[in-house]
């Protein structure tokens, strides 16, 4: 009986009819792709992007060389080289981050003392070559100056999950 069943059903076409009716289905529907770049999906508060060294609002780096993300780091990403200042504070003079290594697991700010190390939600950053994938403390800093007003935000509303 269940021969029969499937000889008329390859006879008179049926699964070929059930994915024609799918596709009529999709092709009269909204288009659902999303044209990037010029189109985006929102981005959670959350994510974990590209790297920065905050600033405290007086222009203070907010890093005290306390080497706890450094210690931190599963991917051993983290350089830091420190020396204590005139004034006795502390701060680093080397800051590496070398992203052909992170693993973006975000250890490194979960450690942080001060909020200085923090993912950002910038992903659209590459490379020529490895050497390129190096952040230094400069670059950091430079990267954090440009977008605290968004860090600040995404921290605020990060703050509100825990
Ligand atoms: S995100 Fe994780 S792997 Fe990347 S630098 Fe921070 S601690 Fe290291
Ligand atoms: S970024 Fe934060 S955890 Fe890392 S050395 Fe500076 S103060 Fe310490």
């Amino acid at each position: 009986m269940e021969a029969v069943k499937n000889f008329f059903s390859s006879f008179m076409l049926l699964e070929m009819f059930k994915g024609l009716r799918l596709t009529g289905r999709y092709f009269f529907s909204r288009n659902i792709t999303v044209q990037y770049p010029e189109e985006r999906t929102p981005i959670s508060p959350r994510f974990r992007g590209l790297h920065a060294l905050r600033r405290y609002p007086n222009g203070e780096e907010r890093c005290i060389a306390c080497k706890l993300c450094e210690a931190v780091c599963p991917a051993l990403a983290i350089t830091i080289e420190s020396e204590v200042r005139d004034d006795g504070t502390r701060r680093t003079t080397r800051y590496d981050i070398d992203q052909n290594k992170c693993i973006f697991c975000g250890f490194c700010e979960e450690s942080c003392p001060v909020d200085s190390i923090v993912e950002t939600d910038i992903f659209e950053y590459h490379g020529n070559s490895r050497d390129e994938l190096i952040f230094t403390k400069e670059m950091l800093l430079a990267v954090g100056d440009r977008y605290e007003k968004q860090i600040a935000a995404n921290r605020e509303v990060d703050a509100r999950y825990r």
